[in-house]
């Protein structure tokens, strides 16, 4: 273990990806989250790494090869667009599109999520925090969509199984937005236990209806606050996961639920962040070794992403 139990990975073609001018998710993101760990001394506390790339074999573990393919096409055909004199955007829905960019960005951010579980198997560190662009929890086995390419989160989490021996992870998902990417992926697979609350009914409308057995999902209509969260959360993510005994966990951390964030209506601050960490940490101090993944998706308030991961941040590191 080093001095730092915590890492925090990240890469630099993190920042290079961008889908347009005005896109909330943006490269300044990731700007804001780095000058409040910086200014306000967290990131001393952190082990910081440089994300690698995922391979594709390690991208297929949860992704259709002709989904990984038809990207790295996309990235070519967009070469050559950009070479005629044409737009250096190419979209693949009104909300997702790839610069020259993406392709490199989107392999280190899910190589961010497999080299965080590398250093925790081995005990490096406890836990790790991914500061990474583009987010994940939206892709789906054969699809991009809603700012996502890969499943970041659900590539680590097959990759932890597979590569690791694990025989169950549980994935905690507290974005605003419903992780259907990841339910795709994952549903029906009971090594994995995935526990989510949404905003609904809201973007991807879905969620309402598990797919599976190992997903319990909390659709919140808006306006909900951290105080009801906390409650529901406790009721009913506490006890699945106590059960089901994860020998390592994965977060996808959004934070447009801040009560701050455009993009969502519901209700928390960074205290209830802070506070819905230290139940995860609970949890894997108890039954997992203390070992947790988390991954950045949403949160477009950029002060609001600041602090709140500040928040998160403090509490996997015990400052
Ligand atoms: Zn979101």
């Amino acid at each position: 273990m080093s001095a730092n139990k915590t890492g925090y990975f990240s890469h630099p073609s993190c920042r290079k990806h961008e889908m347009g001018p005005g896109h909330p998710e943006c490269p300044e993101r990731l700007d804001a989250i780095d000058d409040r760990l910086l200014v306000t001394g967290v990131a001393d506390a952190l082990d910081r790494r440089e994300a690698p790339q995922a391979s594709l074999a390690d991208l297929e573990l949860a992704h259709d090869r002709m989904h990984v393919a038809a990207l790295r096409g996309l990235r070519e055909s967009l070469e050559e667009q950009i070479a005629a004199g044409g737009s250096p955007y190419a979209a693949i829905d009104p909300d997702t599109a790839i610069n020259p960019y993406t392709w490199d960005a989107a392999l280190h951010a899910a190589g961010a999520a497999l080299a965080a579980t590398d250093a925790v198997m081995a005990g490096e560190i406890e836990n790790a925090f991914c500061a990474v662009r583009p987010p994940g929890h939206h892709a789906c086995r054969g699809r991009a969509m809603g700012f996502c390419f890969f499943n970041n989160v659900a590539v680590a989490a097959r990759y932890a199984l597979a590569r690791h021996g694990l025989k169950r992870v549980a994935i905690v998902d507290f974005d605003v937005h419903h992780g259907n990417g990841t339910e795709d992926i994952l549903a029906g697979d009971p090594r994995v236990l995935m526990v989510g609350f949404f905003q609904h009914p809201f973007y991807p409308y879905s969620g309402d209806a598990p797919a599976g057995d190992n997903m319990l999902n909390l659709p919140v209509p808006a306006y909900t606050r951290g105080m009801e969260i906390r409650e529901l959360i406790e009721t009913y993510w506490m006890p699945r996961l106590e059960a089901f005994r994860p020998e390592m966990l994965f977060i996808s951390a959004g934070f447009d639920a801040h009560r701050d964030d455009d993009l969502g209506q519901l209700g928390l601050t960074e205290q209830d962040y802070a506070w819905i960490t230290g139940r995860i940490k609970d949890v894997a101090r108890r039954h997992a070794r203390g070992r947790i993944v988390s991954s950045l998706e949403g949160g477009y308030n950029l002060d609001a992403l600041g602090r709140s991961v500040e928040a998160h941040v403090r509490v996997l590191a015990d400052l």
